[in-house]
């Protein structure tokens, strides 16, 4: 199942490994981010965001069969969806700006 659009309102904020993440009661791992979140519970690191990403946002958390995509420089995002796109759980949700502040109205 994709992200939640308002992860940020119906999840309780908390952390994961120094991380801010968002749970339900469902979450192991929680959603990391903002503009790019990524829900890690989903995510199963295989890398193909990193790897159509033009402009470089994601690094890797962690690492071997754990690793998580990591959005750690959202604010470079250019909103081209691709990491959206390739991403076989549904794992990303890519959100403009406008449209953020809009939803937090
Ligand atoms: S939407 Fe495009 S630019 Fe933004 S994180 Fe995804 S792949 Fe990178």
């Amino acid at each position: 199942m994709p992200i939640d659009p308002n992860f940020r309102e119906n999840r309780v904020a908390t952390t994961f490994e120094n991380l801010k993440v968002w749970k339900d009661k469902a979450s192991n791992l929680g959603i990391y981010g903002t503009g790019v979140a990524v829900d890690f519970d989903l995510c199963v690191g295989d890398g193909a965001c990193i790897d159509v990403c033009p402009v470089n946002v994601f690094d890797w958390h962690g690492s071997g069969a754990d690793r998580k995509a990591l959005p750690a420089r959202e604010r470079d995002c250019i909103y081209c969806y691709g990491c959206e796109a390739v991403c076989p759980k549904f794992a990303i949700r890519v959100t403009p700006l406008q449209e953020k502040k809009r939803q937090e109205k």
